[in-house]
């Protein structure tokens, strides 16, 4: 049986590949290149049809501070425009301005990446297709993964309560609230956008995140190209800048046409307990494919999270109604204030805002990577693949 023929040894060499020789992959530096290179160039040591798929993306750092900087200057004007032209000039002012900071990645200047594609085909028809796929690129480190939280709570609430103190400001007069707000509101942006601002450039060498998952990808897609399944053709995807805002993936779900399902494998080497992504959002929640879950639970032993602050490829995914989902790990730890007011007011179940210590941090490295997690996802995966090829 295939199963028996998975190595976690060669996990671990890709493991040690990527994340010590080549280092940081942040999308679209040299890092990432290589990366990409090493992956298709194994996709064709296994006889896969292996290719490269080229898209551009504007990257989070300056798509985020082009932003604060228009709307900074907007709540400004803002406050200028109340002072002399009323309330109503200032409302259209601030629509406007908020116009142009939601459209304004479409000018920033792009850059240019790349997913790596690997195609096994069966030997016999076609009837099913499966994707399996994992982001090979690493992350900048955050400074506290705590301001990035906050930024990601505060932005929002600031552009709606703005909106909001002006609307009331011109139906009831209370013009006060809005140069208040205008002084207040600028400041504020800027204050939780601060890691934003003052970043060291420094990139995670990313073992767990997510170096696992494509060790993964590539060692089950060596096992299936010596025993391929039965009328199955399985797409093996490393995708670029994920960290960018699962950019890669987006590309690829524009191009492919649905598959039966696409699994995606997202930081599982380190951790306590593997686990299944149930969902990710907080207001608009978007869950993952509840059968695929199944059947991944039914058949090892596996935690159900919900990822309320967390972007997963699985969720491009998701978007063009394709089934989808994700297998990740988790650390035991408290649940945190904030996991539980989710899950009181938001009806989440099982929620984990932070569910790895070093992700995104210079400490992912190999040596945090278990062999146990990296045996248990190789056969969660097989089995699953199994299963599927015992319908068709
Ligand atoms: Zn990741």
């Amino acid at each position: 049986m295939a199963k028996n023929s998975f190595e976690p040894q060669s996990c671990f060499e890709h493991i040690d590949k990527l994340s010590y020789e080549i280092g940081p992959r942040l999308a679209s530096t040299e890092g990432s290149q290589q990366a990409s290179e090493y992956i298709k160039q194994q996709f064709e040591s296994y006889g896969l049809e292996a290719r490269f798929h080229n898209f551009d993306f504007v990257d989070k750092i300056t798509q985020i501070k082009s932003r604060v900087i228009i709307l900074i200057g907007v709540l400004l004007g803002a406050f200028f425009l109340n002072l002399y032209l009323g309330s109503l000039v200032s409302l259209l002012f601030v629509s406007g301005g908020y116009g142009v900071a939601y459209f304004i990645p479409y000018l920033l200047p792009k850059k240019e990446e790349k997913n790596v594609v690997g195609i096994l085909k069966p030997e016999t028809d076609i009837e099913k297709r499966i994707i399996l796929g994992a982001h090979y690129d690493s992350a900048r480190c955050t400074k506290g993964r705590k301001w990035t939280l906050f930024f990601r709570i505060a932005f929002p609430m600031i552009l709606v309560a703005f909106l909001a103190f002006s609307i009331c400001g011109i139906f009831l007069g209370m013009t006060g609230w809005i140069i208040g707000w205008s002084v207040l509101g600028a400041p504020y942006l800027f204050v939780c956008t601060l890691p934003f601002w003052f970043y060291e450039d420094l990139v995670s060498p990313g073992a767990n995140d997510n170096a696992s998952g494509v060790s993964i990808v590539l060692e089950v897609a060596r096992v299936l190209s010596e025993s391929p399944l039965d009328n199955t053709e399985i797409r093996f995807i490393a995708f670029g800048a994920e960290e960018e805002g699962l950019k890669g993936s987006k590309d690829f779900s524009e191009r492919t046409a649905a598959p039966d399902f696409f699994l995606n494998l997202d930081s599982l080497g380190s951790g306590d307990k593997l686990s299944v992504i149930q969902g990710n959002g907080v207001i608009r929640k978007r869950k993952t494919d509840q059968l695929l879950n199944k059947k991944m639970m039914e058949k090892s032993d596996l935690d159900i999270v919900w990822a309320p602050f967390s972007g997963h490829d699985h969720i491009s995914f998701l978007k063009k109604n394709m089934k989808a989902t994700t297998l990740s790990s988790i650390e035991y730890q408290e649940k945190n204030k904030l996991d539980l007011f989710l899950e009181k007011f938001f009806s989440l179940s099982n929620a984990h805002i932070f569910r790895h210590s070093y992700l995104h941090s210079l400490e992912d490295v190999p040596e945090k990577i278990s062999l146990e997690n990296i045996k248990k996802s190789g056969s969660i995966v097989l089995d699953l693949f199994a299963i599927e090829e015992d319908k068709t």
